[in-house]
């Protein structure tokens, strides 16, 4: 499976901006599925306490309250994939105690759950009033395992705004799509002024916003206010607006996609908008559902079930999944083994179930249905 595991640079020397108009919005209407949101949803009030002390007077001085960076409803249309790493060792633990950052994680990274909503265009706004210090355009949106290495050595952050705030405060905001960003050094913007947009430029493997927090260079999670590396549970002093901070539940695990299609499916090709299929031709060689998950863990349970028009089980898997990944592609289908499949409606079910607090949870469902054509 693959890592979500991208390394995000400051941003050195701005180059010179290319700006560009771009039409943004995003319609992401997703029939037949739903993500749950039971999985380690919490207030920020209701968090554990705190794991390792922070003895730094707080708030910081003349912290900024920032508003939500990026122009999607978080948990639906867009999703937290990877929080500040607040563990200090080589060990990664994000600020609610939990698995979604990576060790030396310096940023929030609001990731897309495919192409095809990076390509409606989603914008990137600023999360506080400031004076642009740097911006970065022109780099392209590619995956960066199929970039070449050195095309974006010491340009990790890809297409990218700095903006200073006061008193040693700074945010970034990186990967931006090509072409899209909107601002020129110098220039000030209010909190929601538009940017760019969300994109897939620099060391990324999958079109987000990483959104990162300096004070006087340090970084900073926005969810505690505290410096990287001062353990988790403590978000008195979290960044973020009010507004904001209420649409930005903790969500654990989540669903990025599901799909029909009838070839082998790699996550990739999904994650592209690729064996997204509303309906399938009746001698298709294959019938395959697949599932898009992020935030999966050590002893989940994932289901996965295929069946007929007539309600015939074609396919059906059960898995305890054996570690923790930051996103788990999976999926199940059957060959056709006659002339042609019988015509009707195909119909699959995902679910992902977990044991906490003594009890099992669904924490993740997904339902797809398909037309298969007569011959
Ligand atoms: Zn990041």
């Amino acid at each position: 499976m693959m890592k979500a595991n991208p390394h995000h640079g400051k941003l050195p020397r701005p180059d010179p901006p290319e700006t560009g108009i771009w039409s943004q919005f995003l319609h992401r209407t997703r029939a037949l599925f739903s993500v749950l949101r039971t999985g380690r949803r919490m207030a920020w009030a209701t968090l554990a306490p705190l794991t390792v002390a922070a003895t730094d007077a707080r708030p910081p001085v003349g912290a900024p309250s920032l508003e939500i960076p990026i122009d999607c409803q978080v948990g639906v249309e867009c999703f937290v994939q990877n929080f500040v790493d607040v563990d200090p060792s080589p060990d990664y633990l994000d600020f609610s105690c939990g698995h979604l950052s990576y060790d030396g994680h310096k940023g929030t990274d609001f990731r897309l759950p495919d192409l095809p909503s990076m390509h409606h265009g989603v914008i990137v706004r600023a999360a506080a009033p400031g004076v642009i210090r740097a911006v970065r355009d022109g780099m392209p949106d590619i995956s960066v395992r199929d970039a070449d290495p050195e095309s974006i050595k010491g340009r990790e952050a890809g297409n990218a705004v700095a903006i200073r705030h006061a008193q040693g405060w700074e945010t970034q905001y990186s990967h931006m799509r090509k072409g899209s960003v909107s601002v020129k050094p110098g220039q000030k913007v209010l909190a929601g002024d538009k940017l760019g947009l969300v994109g897939l430029s620099g060391q990324t493997e999958f079109p987000h916003l990483h959104f990162a927090v300096r004070h006087d260079g340090k970084p900073i999670d926005p969810f505690s206010g505290l410096p990287m590396g001062r353990g988790c549970g403590d978000t008195d002093n979290a960044l973020w607006s009010q507004a904001a901070a209420s649409q930005l539940s903790y969500l654990a695990t989540g669903l990025l996609g599901n799909g029909f299609t009838d070839a082998i499916p790699k996550a990739e090709q999904a994650r592209a908008g690729k064996h997204s299929h509303a309906t399938l031709p009746g001698d298709a060689p294959l019938i395959i559902y697949w599932v898009d998950v992020f935030g999966t863990q050590t002893g989940d349970v994932q289901r996965m079930r295929l069946s007929a028009p007539d309600g015939t089980v074609l396919a059906s898997a059960e898995q305890v999944l054996d570690r923790t990944q930051a996103q788990r592609f999976s999926y199940i289908g059957k060959r056709l083994r006659a002339p042609s499949w019988p015509p009707g409606t195909y119909r699959a079910e995902y679910t992902l179930s977990r044991r906490q607090d003594g009890k099992t949870e669904t924490v993740v469902r997904g339902s797809r249905r398909v037309e298969v054509l007569p011959e």
